[in-house]
């Protein structure tokens, strides 16, 4: 993966507060990478890191990519973009506390992203950790498993 990171952000609707913070927070990093989030994530995070920009006279464009809403296979598309090799780090603020519409699309986007090995937080304290580790800044190559004998195999 490449010095510039390829972000992906999600945020059930209990937990948008607590990622929008992490972003406020986190903004002139985040600036100089790609971000891709799900639908009414992105919109989120677009208008805050517009409004954190405007305050900073910071010019930099940046790249947010805004899929469907979750529900409407948001995550479905953001698993077809880690199956693709688009996404080098998963911040998804899931909701411990309340079932979802789409409880079947968030556990495919958490297993996909296990199976090709993306780094990913699930918790604001994970987030920290990944965004001031110094692989962060760098470039890094995560190590997929070999699933050849699987796709091989005798049937
Ligand atoms: P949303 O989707 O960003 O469109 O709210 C998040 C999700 O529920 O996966």
């Amino acid at each position: 993966m490449d010095k510039v990171k390829r972000i992906a952000l999600v945020a059930h609707d209990n937990r948008k507060i607590d990622l929008i913070e992490w972003v406020e927070w986190n903004w002139e990093i985040l600036v100089k990478h790609k971000l891709v989030c799900t639908g009414t994530t992105g919109r989120l995070v677009e208008e805050t890191l517009d409004r954190k920009k405007e305050e900073n006279g910071n010019t930099r464009t940046l790249s947010v990519t805004r899929l469907k809403s979750g529900p409407l296979g948001g995550d479905q598309q953001m698993g077809a973009m880690i199956c693709d090799g688009n996404v080098d780090v998963l911040i998804f603020f899931w909701d411990p506390m309340q079932p979802q519409p789409h409880d079947v699309d968030v556990k495919a986007l958490l297993r996909i992203a296990a199976l090709y090995n993306v780094v990913t937080a699930c918790s604001r304290s994970t987030a920290d950790f990944i965004i001031s580790s110094p692989l962060f800044d760098g470039q890094y190559v995560p190590i997929i498993k070999d699933y050849s004998s699987y796709i091989n195999r005798e049937l």
